[in-house]
Formats: C-alpha cells, sequence, structure tokens
C-alpha cells in the first residue's frame, strides 16, 4: 500500500470504524484519499471546511423492501438502495444495480466514485448509485416487471429531475429502465423524461446512450496511446465481461484497427484468435439473452475456457469490462509479464489495490474507471440536456460530443499528475482533478 498522508490517514480510519463490514466502500475511499495528502498542502481552505469528511458521508442512504410476485404466484423479498451521495455539482446521478451481490457497501462505493468520475466529466451532476440484491439471471419477462415495478413503488418518491436521476448499471438495461420509467410516469402522473437515463429511443432515449461506455472507454485509451506516440491497430486486445460495455468496447477496438481475443461471463471466456465476432455475440447476449458458451457452436475454431483466468491471454490492450475486482495483483504481474501496455477501466475498480500497484509500478498507462469510464455518465448527462430542450441530436452529433468530453477528462488527468508531481500517474490525476471540482463547489456552497 502507498503511504498515506497523516491527516488523511486519520480520516481513513474513521470511515472504516464509521461503515464496518462495507470493504469495498472501504477500499473505494483509501484508493482516492491516497492521492489528496498533496491536494491539503496546496489548498488548506480545504482542510478547515472539513471537505473530505463530508464528502466521505453520504448526504442520504436510503433502504427499502421490495416485495414483489413472481410468475409461480409466490411472494418475494428484495432489498432496494439508493444512496444520495453528493450535490454539489448538480443532481445526484449514477446507475442502478440489479445483483446478487448488492449490499449496502457495494452501493457505497459505487456512489463515491460516481462522485469523482461526474466531476470529471465537466458536467453538471452530482453523484449517487442505487441497485438491489434481486438477481435478474434466468428470470422471465413478467418477473422482471414485477420486480422494477414495486422498486419504482418506492424510489419514485426520492427521485426527480433536479433532484436524483438514475440510469442502468450491471443486470439494469433498456428494458428495466422502461419498466421503470412506466411505473414512475403512472404514480406521478407525469411525463418526466430527465428522470431517468438510458431510456429507448422512441420516448426520450439518447443515441449513442447504449454504445457510451465502451466507446468512451475505448476513447480514452486512444488519448493514453496517444501520449505515448502509439495507437491502437494492430493491437492483440483482452476484454472482459460480454454486457453493454463489453460490446461496444469490442466494437469499437475493431473500427480503430485492433483486435480483441476474448470475452467473458461469470461462467467462462471465449477466446477467439481470429477476434470476437461481434454480431454473433449480439444476436447470443442482447437478442437472445443467451451464455457465452455457447458461441463456439458457431465458430468452430474458438475456444470455451469454462471457469478459467482471462488474465492469462496474452494481449498489449486490456479492458476488464465486467466487474469490481477482476484482477487481482497476481493477474495483473501476468497481463504486464506478457507485453499488455495499456488497460483502461470499462467497469468500476476491477482491478485490486495490489494490481494497481503493479501496473504503475510497470509504468504501463494504466486508465483507471473512474476516468476511463466515464463516457457512459456523461452521455445521460448529454440525454438530460436533449430531454430539457425536447431535442434529440444525431449519432454523429452525439458521438463527436462523447469523444470531446474523453479527450478532455484524459488531458485534465494528465495535466493534473504533472502538475503534482507524478507524471503518467492517471490514478492520481482521477482523483485530484475530480475531488477539487468537488471541493471547489462545496466550500462555495457552505457548511451544507
Ligand atoms: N452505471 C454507469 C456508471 O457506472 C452509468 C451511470 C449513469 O449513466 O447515470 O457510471
Amino acid at each position: 500500500m502507498p503511504r498515506m498522508d497523516e491527516k488523511v490517514e486519520t480520516i481513513y480510519h474513521d470511515v472504516v470504524s464509521r461503515n464496518p463490514g462495507e470493504t469495498e466502500f472501504h477500499q473505494a475511499t483509501r484508493e482516492v484519499l491516497e492521492s489528496l495528502g498533496p491536494v491539503l498542502v496546496k489548498h488548506p481552505e480545504f482542510t478547515g471546511h472539513k471537505i473530505i469528511e463530508r464528502i466521505c458521508e453520504p448526504e442520504r442512504q436510503i433502504i427499502f423492501r421490495v416485495p414483489w410476485r413472481d410468475d409461480k404466484g409466490e411472494v418475494q423479498i428484495n432489498r432496494g438502495f439508493r444512496v444520495e451521495f453528493n450535490s454539489a455539482l448538480g443532481p445526484y446521478k449514477g446507475g442502478l444495480r440489479f445483483h446478487p451481490s448488492v449490499y449496502l457497501g457495494i452501493v457505497k462505493f459505487l456512489g463515491f466514485e460516481q462522485i469523482f468520475k461526474n466531476a470529471l466529466t465537466g458536467l453538471p451532476i452530482g453523484g449517487g448509485k442505487g441497485g438491489s440484491d434481486f438477481d435478474p439471471k434466468g428470470k422471465s419477462n413478467d418477473d422482471i416487471m414485477s420486480f422494477c415495478q414495486s422498486f419504482m413503488n418506492e424510489l419514485y418518491r426520492h427521485i426527480g429531475q433536479y433532484t436524483d436521476v438514475p440510469a442502468g448499471d450491471i443486470g439494469v438495461g433498456g428494458r428495466e429502465i422502461g419498466f421503470m420509467f412506466g411505473q414512475y410516469k403512472r404514480i406521478t402522473n407525469r411525463w418526466e423524461s430527465g428522470v431517468l437515463t438510458g431510456k429507448g429511443l422512441d420516448w426520450g432515449g439518447s443515441l449513442v446512450r447504449t454504445e457510451a461506455t465502451g466507446y468512451g472507454a475505448v476513447f480514452f485509451v486512444e488519448e493514453m496511446l496517444k501520449a505515448r506516440k502509439d495507437t491502437f491497430e494492430g493491437k492483440i486486445c483482452s476484454v472482459s465481461g460480454s454486457g453493454n460495455v463489453a460490446i461496444y468496447t469490442i466494437e469499437k477496438i475493431h473500427q480503430l484497427g485492433g483486435k480483441v481475443v476474448t470475452c467473458s461471463d461469470s461462467n467462462g471466456y471465449i477466446y477467439d484468435e481470429k477476434g470476437i465476432d461481434l454480431q454473433l455475440m449480439q444476436q447470443l447476449k442482447e437478442v437472445e439473452r443467451r451464455r457465452i458458451k455457447d458461441y463456439v457452436q458457431y465458430r468452430k475454431h474458438a475456444k470455451y475456457v469454462a471457469k478459467g483466468n482471462i488474465w492469462e491471454v496474452p494481449c498489449q490492450v486490456a479492458m476488464p469490462s465486467a466487474t469490481q475486482n477482476e484482477i487481482n495483483g497476481s493477474d495483473a504481474a501476468k497481463l504486464v509479464k506478457n507485453g499488455c501496455i495499456a488497460v483502461g477501466e470499462g467497469a468500476n475498480m476491477p482491478t485490486t489495490p495490489e494490481g494497481v500497484k503493479i501496473f504503475l509500478e510497470a509504468q504501463i498507462a494504466y486508465g483507471p474507471g473512474k476516468a476511463a469510464n466515464a463516457g457512459g455518465v456523461a452521455t445521460s448527462a448529454l440525454e438530460m440536456q436533449q430531454n430539457a430542450q425536447r431535442d434529440s441530436w444525431t449519432f454523429e452529433h452525439t458521438e463527436k460530443r462523447l469523444q470531446e468530453i474523453m479527450k478532455n477528462i484524459h488531458e485534465l488527468c494528465y495535466e493534473t499528475a504533472i502538475e503534482y508531481g507524478t507524471p503518467g500517474n492517471y490514478v492520481n490525476g482521477a482523483n485530484i482533478a475530480g475531488f477539487i471540482r468537488v471541493a471547489k463547489a462545496m466550500v462555495a456552497l457552505g457548511v451544507v
């Protein structure tokens, strides 16, 4: 572990003891706080205003029962969460995650990261996150609708276009956003498009939102490569996951001349040395909602490795796009040894602290999630802009805006890392630049 500034260390210990058992939240705060010592030296006013202490405490945390009836008529109970973390820069903004692993510690780590990620976009959005321990895997469409409606029956009173604007995350895509939007409209009798993002294109959604997290992460890596006078052209790339982020990461890498040879789900991974056939993958995952092992039925030369370790596959660029802590220290060491020169995180916090240390020491181009995957939420903010204007932009225009935003985030992180004496360290760059934006607004808004 890198050494933490003494003042900051005390705050971190306080966070741990005030939030027992929330290991992912501890990990996420530690990662940001480790970067902040030098910021307090340059900005002593942040200490006086107790900005770090305040930023680590969510403004509001909502936990609620989600009772629903499944398609066999049986009553089911899940737990729902919305953590409204920080609204200094705009309404709370962040996704909803439906996954059995969800508990308060996961929602808080995601909400905490979201504050800084959203600040990096330069758009007027605060940070929040929510979700449920509901497991959508294998559920019928009716089950999904019943659950989403019940979830919204409580959530609706906490959200609104000027208050809190949820979106998707793992387990929540266009279908779920549709069911939740329908229920919100029914309860409130308001067609309030700006209350949720990731909506369908016929009812207030934005072009490029579906592609945005993946495309944005690739644009970020493209910028990191450019800073090293390199490009994606001819690069062998490894992508994990097979959801929305992974699929559009693969698409954009292929457009830029790289070759993605892997993807995965929670059961195993695919290795396709000729490059992942994206159309086939989209048909299996997005249309038929099948598991990726079926890919090899159609691409005979490809290999499916059940329960294998995807990071053993040699690659030059790795883009973890599945979930938190999917790359540990030994995976990171393997990647570096096998010639990996760039890592761009499409998922949130996919690398453990040990892994991050290895990437930084090896001085490869390492783009942490809160910078690299900010394109998704940035395009959500563009969706909010279009909703407010009752307008819809073209694909080309929206993609261009996304690319500019990713370029700006890269430049901001790159320059901030230099300013604080750690050139090339995008972890420090992202943490410091994101923090300063929020901290300045918090100082201006007073003790609230
Ligand atoms: N869940 C996404 C993220 O991790 C997107 C959130 C949003 O669009 O509000 O940033």
